[in-house]
């Protein structure tokens, strides 16, 4: 045998093996769901991030794989698991966030159910259901063995919140990968994602100057008259064709009908597809910022979340293996692109090969109708955990 069909004979029987092992833990990997969802775990609420990352931990360690936690503060800890491989560098990495939009409180009053093959719970696709994936796959590879590279699991804690810890260890770990794997919800239609929209929230304050409206109008400088003609100009630069929104979606301002408004505020969204659109963009956000819309006023903007666009050339490699693994395990699956903006868009802007979507399928996220379909948790885990060996 050439040393190709070799190697191609280890992957296929590691391929195998690892399928195997995986086939009749369905209802094992339906147990731990339900455990990571009853856990309240709010991005904000370090105490039950931590508490998902220790039972993770304790889980994996208990099986001999090495989890290193880096303390964070604030936020929950990061937790780093790792398997080692057999003298090969550049590792794969898959990538899961522990924390849910949830209060603290939600798991008492709506915790873990189940219909049918119908999951439902706070975080349940978004995403304990790819944590539990991410699980199941390390566990398999280090079940074999191994890979002749390392297989990194990384799970951060504040991905709802735009990663403000989690982005540097993210794009920490993904430093040097082969590829990263991103285990956000499989989308409704079973499809995984190969492109995400990147996105900023924005912080705009306005301060104009106090005055009577009727008995002296012409000294004041309305803070919310020049929000307003910032939020015209602002809307405008949205553009279907591009795929660039912007949305203010909150506004606040001024102290009372007969007085003219001191202090105008807004929240701003903006969507975009490409790093360089995001550059441009915030330059012109920036300048309407800036204007001086009404005499006497001025305005500041902060940034309050960025996440980096996936763009579709940087998963197209990953996609075309991931199809192929999916069909030899019996089920079809096409690439789709999302506006909705994820932890995936960072390793995809290093140029590292990402895909995303690969948790089980669900929907709803972010309400309480959130659900998983539990017939895709085993299908999905084996799926991702034969692309990562068809890495090999
Ligand atoms: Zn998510």
């Amino acid at each position: 045998m050439t040393k190709q069909l070799a190697m191609a004979a280890d992957r296929a029987a590691l391929t195998e093996k690892i399928a195997a092992w995986l086939a009749p833990r369905a209802d094992e990997m339906e147990a731990l769901l339900k455990e990571l969802v009853n856990i309240d775990s709010n991005s904000f609420d370090k105490a039950g991030t931590d508490a998902v990352g220790e039972h993770i931990a304790r889980l994996l360690t208990g099986e001999g794989i090495t989890v290193t936690r880096i303390p964070k503060q604030g936020f929950g800890d990061v937790f780093r698991a790792e398997v080692p491989g057999h003298g090969q560098n550049q590792h794969a990495l898959m990538l899961g966030h522990r924390d849910t939009v949830f209060a603290k409180g939600t798991v008492a009053t709506r915790g873990y159910s189940r219909q049918g093959d119908m999951a439902f719970g706070p975080g349940v696709c978004d995403m304990k259901g790819g944590l539990v994936a991410n699980i199941f796959a390390l566990r398999a590879i280090n079940a074999v063995g191994g890979l002749p590279f390392p297989v990194v699991a990384l799970f951060t804690s504040d991905e709802e919140i735009g990663s403000p810890t989690g982005q540097a260890e993210i794009e920490a770990a993904a430093s040097g990968a082969r590829a990263v794997f991103n285990t956000e919800p499989g989308r409704v239609t079973g499809n995984v994602v190969t492109g995400r929209k990147g996105g900023a929230s924005f912080h705009i304050v306005v301060k104009g100057r106090a005055a009577h409206s009727g008995v002296n109008h012409k000294e004041g400088a309305s803070a919310i008259e020049a929000l307003a003609r910032k939020i015209v100009r602002l809307h405008a630069l949205t553009n279907y064709a591009t795929g660039v929104t912007t949305n203010v979606g909150v506004i606040k301002g001024g102290n009372t009908h007969n007085t003219v408004a001191p202090w105008a505020e807004a929240e701003l969204d903006l969507r975009f597809v490409t790093l360089e659109q995001r550059a441009q963009l915030i330059g012109e956000i920036k300048k309407i910022v800036a204007t001086e819309d009404v005499p006497g006023t001025s305005a500041e903007v902060t940034t309050k979340a960025l996440f980096l666009p996936l763009e579709e050339k940087h998963s197209k490699s990953l996609f075309d293996l991931y199809q192929k693994e999916a069909a030899n395990l019996g089920f079809a699956v096409e690439g789709e692109f999302t506006g909705g903006c994820a932890d995936s868009g960072f390793t995809g802007a290093l140029g590292i090969p990402t895909l995303c979507g690969l948790g089980p399928v669900g929907g709803k996220a972010h309400t309480d109708e959130e659900f998983c379909r539990l017939d895709t948790l085993l299908p999905r885990t084996q799926a991702l955990a034969a692309t990562i060996c068809a890495l090999i």
